[in-house]
């Protein structure tokens, strides 16, 4: 197995959690998110001001942000909520980057407000920003190769996309703001998401470093700042490899001193706008078995569902489950996991090999860190689950409580609306 898929508590441990904050839960684990956000710094060590802009959508809890601003992380915000977010975590200036699409004009003027580095989508929003905030001093672009890049599933193709700006448009564009008055410049693209693959990386450096070279022969432009973006994957099941990120370091640095140095581009400064590398791996979806049903199949029925997890509903993604105390007995039932949505994709798994279980054992379901909790709703009358925090200390500590029904008739305006909302 390349990978194990454990969970740093014994089922005793887990027990105790779930007698103080009842099943559902995610629980992260802050010292692997530290340890893993320390990996990834030192794997980029080369690059002068190398940051990762966390994406606050993967994982958007201020305990968790603040873990990461900690360990020197800015953050990638695409809304205004985000983007206040980040502000009361205690993120500022450049350490945030606001990449959005389809933009209100009063998200422009918050994220100038807070000297974000603005990522424009479109050349049509270069207007929008100009009436909205002004035209900033440092301005980046999404860049979306279209066919000259392939995609991937979870992201489709290039030229299906609804992001950034096209080959054709993508000097214009920096010709545009240059005449506007903008002095610095970024550069930035997003074009798989969940990618194992790690040369895949080293190709989007190209691609990046390639059109900054042509960039400033067309319009003399010396880009400052160049954002490789996400979707870095990380290994859902036990065989999946992990992307290697010292060979994409290694990679990127060798198309560095080939491509950029000659170019006179050097410094350059290299980000990252990750979110699942960084928490995906480290936070775990702890359920409850409330019902083992035999129909044409057997089924696992948990107190948890869709709302708390929906990637395996909505693209059938794989996410390791184990029973903790029978990690070490034979997965010799198969087993449809579900939740109690009325949906039939409400599923977090299908036919999965699992020891036997019964009513009330726990259940883990792994790699839940990121686009997870994040990603819940109240369809069906859901409420979404408490988040925790196993601290470097070995403390439980609840970072966000669950919902109640007086959340779910908060918005809600009838006469017979619960009063004191
Ligand atoms: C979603 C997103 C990310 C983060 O993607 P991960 O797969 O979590 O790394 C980064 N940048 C942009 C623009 C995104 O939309």
């Amino acid at each position: 197995m390349l990978n194990e898929k454990k969970i740093p508590l014994g089922k005793g441990q887990l027990e105790a959690i779930a007698a103080e904050y009842p099943t559902p839960f995610i629980l992260y684990d802050e010292k692997a998110i530290r340890e893993n956000a320390r990996r990834f710094y030192k794997a980029f060590s080369w690059v002068e001001g190398f940051k990762n802009h966390f994406a606050v959508k993967a994982c958007p809890n201020p305990a968790i942000l603040n873990i990461l601003l900690e360990e020197g992380m800015g953050v990638d915000c695409s809304s205004l909520p985000e983007l206040l977010l980040s502000e009361k975590v205690g993120f500022e200036g450049e350490e945030i980057v606001f990449t959005s699409n389809d933009t209100p004009a009063e998200e422009f003027s918050a994220a100038a407000r807070l000297g974000a580095v603005i990522n424009l989508d479109d050349i049509g929003h270069i207007e929008t920003l100009e009436k909205s905030a002004g035209i900033p001093e440092l301005i980046s672009f999404r860049y979306n190769p279209g066919d000259a890049r392939t995609g991937n599933v979870l992201i489709g193709e290039p030229q299906e996309a609804k992001y950034g700006v096209t080959r054709d448009q993508i000097v214009d564009a920096y010709r545009a703001m240059q005449a506007k008055g903008a002095k610095r410049f970024g550069l930035h693209t997003m074009v798989a998401s969940n990618e194992l693959e790690s040369t895949y990386f080293v190709e989007t450096a190209r691609m990046l470093f390639e059109l900054a070279v042509q960039i400033r022969q067309e319009c003399g432009i010396s880009m400052e700042l160049l954002n490789m973006g996400g979707g870095i994957g990380i290994p859902y099941r036990p065989e999946d490899e992990a992307v290697d990120l010292n060979y994409v370091s290694a990679g990127m640095q060798d198309l560095y001193r080939r491509i950029i140095a000659p170019a006179g581009l050097d410094p350059l400064k290299i980000v990252f706008e990750c979110g699942r590398l960084v928490t995906g791996p480290y936070g775990y979806l702890v359920s409850r078995v409330r019902h083992v049903a035999r129909k044409y199949k057997d089924y696992i029925g948990l107190d948890a569902c869709m709302a708390n997890l929906m990637r395996p509903g909505i693209y059938g993604a794989y996410h390791h489950i184990t029973v903790p105390g029978r990690e070490d007995q034979r997965a010799e039932k198969i087993y449809d996991v579900t939740g109690s949505l009325c949906e039939n994709n409400d599923k977090f798994a299908v036919d999965r090999a699992l020891p036997a279980v019964e009513a009330g054992d726990l259940l883990v379901i792994h790699d839940a860190g990121a686009h997870g909790y994040a990603m819940g709703f109240n369809y069906n009358g859901k409420l979404r689950s408490a988040e925790l925090l196993l601290k470097v200390d070995g403390s439980v500590q609840q970072i966000r409580r669950a919902e109640t029904i007086d959340d779910y008739f908060a918005t809600m305006r009838f006469p017979g609306a619960p009063v004191n909302i």
